[in-house]
């Protein structure tokens, strides 16, 4: 069914009317559905995950999906929060600095997302403080209904118009009760009227707990929070139950009776051991089927196109499941409590490690307390380690103590982003004759600054969206161990967010002292890659950028698998040659370079 004639054209609320439909140039009602997906009882239930999980059972039945992010925080971006209370910054192509969850939809869906995905409080009440200044709401008062819901349909209309989605995924951020996130629900039920029945369904998850007192699964507080979702005006479709164990039937026939919202479209999402075999637990408790018929799209399904990815996908599952080599990976850093800090870079080790058949085991190292004297012991059973990204000169000592036994002990190394500025650090000063060296960043009137800003950041001021981000072009040395992971290519293109660079005045006395700068910015002297010859050391690359970002299961991410391929050898185990060759042959799903993007072609 298509919505409402009365309402499909663009219609602002004037003195005559009380409808504020802004639409943009091109959309048609009712082309799109959507699926909008919220939080009940707490936040951190995996919104993400099942909403891209969702999203996901729908593209592999050949529709095309586009998921937006609404975050109820005033920040523009994600860009100045702090990981350790908010998970990692993801951040895009076109260098939009994001929510970790951005994350989970590219490597679920394996597609790229851009700034529509994602949007703040800050970034819609900017826009709507910008129009008002505009005289862009005729002599009205501007308000939150209808001009600040007025701008989220929009945003949502303007995603569906520029992706021609068949179905949009809408995740609000935080919980069903919030404040904040307030005027998304009722955005979303303006919407779902104006775009009329057919073509909306609402999905709730929510927490069922389990205290070990009573030892069974309780469904009140389920219940209750269900009700607020009700007084928002939105009756859920589909009731996803979040639970350590699977949901029983008698805690989801309450949950059904409660929320009236029929047996079979109430579910259990229990814990599993990777996110990636979400899908398939969905798809085996038939939501696929029950979205299929409430958006009426059974049409456009597409059996052979499922059967494929399925395949495909199951293929991944198996690997992850019969990987079984153990090997332990160090990760090196100062946000170690928190996991979220560092979710790409765990899901990329999955992905590296499930390829290569080895079964990792993360060790978290906090970098703070290492000294020369400990850290051979606390590297005494890595098999390979990573210093990640980072800022501000907290553990630096330490990581830069950790790279030198690294390297002087031959344990293979991946360093991204600071790890790849730490590591020039310490091959400076241990062995390219520079004593002194450090960062601007540590240290600001260092003698010998061999990492300095980036010459345009020397002009800004302020945070906030002016670190160098978003994709780049690398030009790599051929013949070099990081070309011969990418399949021998000469260029490839990887995703960056930093500040400072390698000093173009010390390259050449590095290089000159063993140090291989591979990788290249192909037209400014920005070193985006290093690493060491495979005679001296069996592994230690770094790079500029962080190439977390961009691995996805169905794409491992090459410098990932070297390590990984590297800390297996160590550990006693050569990987099968079949394997090796497969995974360095180059992937053609690779980042494309811009040119090659430029001129539409892989
Ligand atoms: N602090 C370093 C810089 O700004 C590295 C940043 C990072 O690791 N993302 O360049």
């Amino acid at each position: 069914m298509t919505a409402d004639k009365t309402l499909t054209s663009l219609t602002y609320a004037t003195d005559e009317t009380e409808f504020f439909i802004p639409m943009p140039t091109g959309y048609q009602p009712g082309q799109t559905k959507y699926v909008a997906v919220f939080g009940t009882v707490m936040s951190g239930l995996g919104k993400g995950i099942f909403s891209s999980s969702l999203a996901k059972i729908l593209q592999d039945k050949g529709l095309t999906v586009a998921p937006i992010k609404l975050e109820g925080y005033l920040n523009r971006d994600s860009g100045t929060l702090n990981p350790y209370r908010h998970g990692e910054v993801f951040v895009l192509n076109d260098g939009m600095e994001c929510d970790m969850d951005l994350g989970t939809y590219e490597r679920m869906l394996n597609q790229d997302l851009s700034h529509l995905n994602f949007t703040t409080s800050g970034q819609i009440f900017s826009s709507v403080l910008d129009k008002e200044r505009r005289g862009q709401y005729l002599g009205r008062d501007v308000q939150m209904i209808p001009h600040v819901t007025g701008e989220v349909k929009l945003r949502l209309r303007e995603l569906a118009v520029s992706t021609r989605a068949d179905v949009v995924f809408v995740e609000i951020g935080g919980t069903v009760g919030d404040v904040e996130n307030a005027y998304y629900i009722e955005a979303l039920r303006e919407m779902s009227y104006e775009e009329g029945p057919g073509n909306f369904c609402f999905v709730t998850l929510t927490y069922i707990v389990e205290p070990r007192i009573l030892g069974e699964q309780k469904s009140k507080p389920a219940q209750l929070n269900l009700k607020l979702l009700n007084a928002a005006g939105i009756h859920p479709h589909i009731i996803a139950c979040r639970a350590s164990a699977p949901v029983t039937k008698k805690v989801r026939e309450k949950i059904a009776m409660f929320a009236n919202v029929p047996m079979q479209r109430v579910f259990s999402m229990h814990d599993c051991d990777s996110v990636y075999v979400i899908p398939e637990m969905l798809r085996g408790a038939g939501i696929d089927a029950a979205v299929i018929d409430l958006l009426d799209i059974a049409g456009s399904v597409n059996e052979k196109t499922e059967e494929e990815a399925r395949r495909v996908w199951a293929d991944y599952i198996a690997r992850f499941r019969e990987a079984k080599h153990p090997v332990t990976i160090g990760i090196i850093g100062k946000y170690t409590t928190v996991r979220d800090s560092y979710a790409s870079i765990i899901q990329s080790i999955e992905h590296a490690a499930a390829a290569v058949g080895a079964k990792v085991r993360l060790e978290w190292i906090d970098s703070t307390d290492l000294t020369k004297e400990s850290v051979a012991d606390a590297l005494s059973k890595m098999d390979g380690v990573i210093v990640p990204g980072g800022f501000g000169i907290r553990g630096v000592e330490g990581k830069i103590a950790c790279i030198r036994h690294a390297r002087e002990t031959h344990i293979p190394y991946l360093g991204l982003c600071y790890g790849m500025q730490l590591a020039v650090i310490e091959y400076a000063r241990h062995v390219a004759g520079l004593p002194h060296a450090s960062s601007t960043e540590i240290e600001p009137d260092c003698p010998q600054p061999v990492i300095d800003l980036l010459p345009e950041q020397k002009k800004l001021e302020g945070l906030g969206g002016n670190m160098r981000l978003g994709a780049y072009d690398i030009n790599l040395t051929a013949g070099s161990l990081i070309a011969g992971l990418y399949g021998g290519r000469e260029c490839i293109r990887l995703r960056f967010r930093h500040r400072y660079e390698v000093n173009p005045d010390y390259i050449e006395q590095l290089e000159e002292n063993g140090l291989s700068f591979s990788g290249r910015s192909p037209e400014l002297p920005i070193m985006h890659a290093l690493e060491l010859s495979t005679d001296t050391h069996p592994f230690f690359v770094a790079t500029q950028a962080h190439p977390e970002l961009t691995g996805r299961p169905l794409r491992p991410e090459p410098m990932f698998v070297g390590l990984v391929i590297a800390a297996l050898r160590r550990s006693g185990v050569e990987p099968d040659r079949k394997t090796i060759e497969r995974l360095t042959a180059g992937d053609p799903n690779h980042p494309q370079t811009s040119a090659a993007a430029d001129a539409g072609t892989t």
